[in-house]
């Protein structure tokens, strides 16, 4: 007589005492590892998996930490992806954050025992690499950056800004709304188009806290356009606050339509807000920086408190400021010709399956750099590969082009061939 199959499914205290499934408790917690036993057994009943497979496959199944995130190898051509959580962190930051991880010094004078300044060491890596600015404050992220700032400098008054600068940031957020929501007025001037400096002339009142400058980093307006820069601005009488958006400190010699924080102070802006995962490469953040009368201001006003960053984004942030080039401003400066040599590679190692080696063009999204095509080089699959990918460990996110999966390695880390090859393996890209 056959046996009962389920009564051949282990046990699930005798896989949990399993010396490596007791070792991944232990670093995963119990829940986490019972509940990928019990898959594990699911599929023995199923007659999916052989029953001394269980241990393996559980092992197999179990997650390299315990969230539910997933690594996620970026071969989509864009640098900055809002899906993928934008700017991967170099290593340096992922050191630091390390550190921070345990109780630090983050608002302590070990010399004194005293409370110290949060965040001093940040502030002076952002001054070191913004010599134009007198003073620096961090909060969670761009949008908190200058919604602060509104609130401190605007409640109640007016804020004067082009028709052509009211854009919306993404996920149906959008800058005008996000001004108003503090108790700000907005005052809009001249057209989609075209801003002269006379619109802003008469605008500006007894009422205007400030004039704004946002950077349209997700679109262009090409054609018949004029807008008003901030040094001409600056004449106005007014304080200048400029979103730049990208978070680029210093001009880029390879964007040289986006602004930077320092070239905007220089021109006579007030104040400049913004991110810090974007093209500075750091962890989510949101910089105000410029004239410290006006930062201390910022940084005094109530709100500042609900909008604090914690160590680890302070660690992570002064290493970028501090460190090596981080990964997104290598991927952006890479020759091309350097990627075509690692594709090549990669493809030589996986001779026999349907991958090519085509050129292709990648740009820096996530609010940076609109309109820039970035010359690439990318493997082309088969298109049912991209799920393959995607369900993969890691899991592979390319794009979808004229038919074929495209895996664009612009804004892939050279130290990721390897496991690229591998992944396009496991998916198996056959001929
Ligand atoms: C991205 C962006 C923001 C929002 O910044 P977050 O860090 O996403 O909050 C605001 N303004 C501009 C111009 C941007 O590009």
């Amino acid at each position: 007589m056959a046996s009962d199959p389920r009564r051949r499914v282990p046990r699930t205290d005798a896989v949990l005492a399993d010396p490596r499934i007791a070792a991944a408790a232990v670093r995963l917690g119990k829940p986490l590892v019972k509940q990928a036993v019990t898959a594990a057994q699911q599929r023995v009943r199923e007659g999916a998996l052989p029953p001394d497979d269980v241990v393996d496959a559980t092992l197999a199944a179990l997650p390299r930490a315990a969230t539910t995130l997933r690594p996620v190898l970026n071969a989509t051509g864009v640098l900055l992806h809002t899906n993928l959580g934008r700017a991967p962190l170099g290593e340096a930051a992922r050191d630091a954050i390390g550190v921070a991880a345990g109780t630090c010094d983050v608002e302590l004078d070990l010399t004194t025992g005293a409370r110290g300044p949060r965040g001093a060491g940040v502030v002076d890596a952002l001054l070191a690499a913004v010599p134009g600015a007198g003073a620096a404050h961090v909060v969670n992220n761009g949008a908190a950056a200058l919604a602060l700032v509104a609130a401190t400098l605007a409640t109640g008054r007016e804020i004067v800004v082009s028709r052509g600068e009211l854009v919306e940031i993404g996920d149906g957020f959008r800058i005008p709304d996000l001004i108003e929501s503090v108790g700000a007025r907005l005052r809009e001037v001249g057209t989609t188009n075209r801003t002269h400096l006379a619109d802003y002339e008469r605008a500006i009142g007894p009422d205007t806290a400030f004039v704004l400058k946002v950077h349209p980093s997700n679109f262009t307006v090409t054609g018949f356009t004029s807008a008003v820069g901030p040094a001409e601005l600056a004449g106005l009488g007014v304080p200048v606050v400029v979103d730049i958006g990208s978070g680029l400190l210093a001009p880029h010699p390879l964007l040289p339509d986006e602004p930077d924080a320092d070239g905007m102070l220089a021109a006579g802006a007030a104040l400049v807000t913004a991110s810090g995962d974007k093209l500075l490469g750091g962890p989510q953040a949101g910089l105000i920086l410029g004239d410290a009368e006006l930062v201390q201001r910022v940084r005094r006003f109530p709100l500042a408190r609900a909008m604090r960053v914690d160590k680890l984004t302070l660690a992570a942030l002064e290493a970028t400021l501090r460190g090596p080039v981080p990964p997104v401003r290598s991927a952006l400066d890479t020759p091309v010709a350097e990627l075509r040599v690692r594709a090549e590679a990669i493809a030589a190692r996986l001779a026999g399956l349907d991958v090519g080696v085509v050129d292709s063009q990648a740009t820096v999204g996530g609010g940076g750099a609109p309109g820039v095509r970035l010359p690439s080089v990318a493997l082309s699959l088969p298109e049912p590969c991209a799920a393959a990918l995607r369900a993969g460990t890691p899991a592979v996110l390319g794009r979808l082009e004229g038919g074929r999966c495209l895996l664009d390695l612009r804004a892939l880390a050279p130290a990721d061939d390897e496991t690229l090859a591998a992944c396009v393996r496991a998916a198996g890209a056959g001929p």
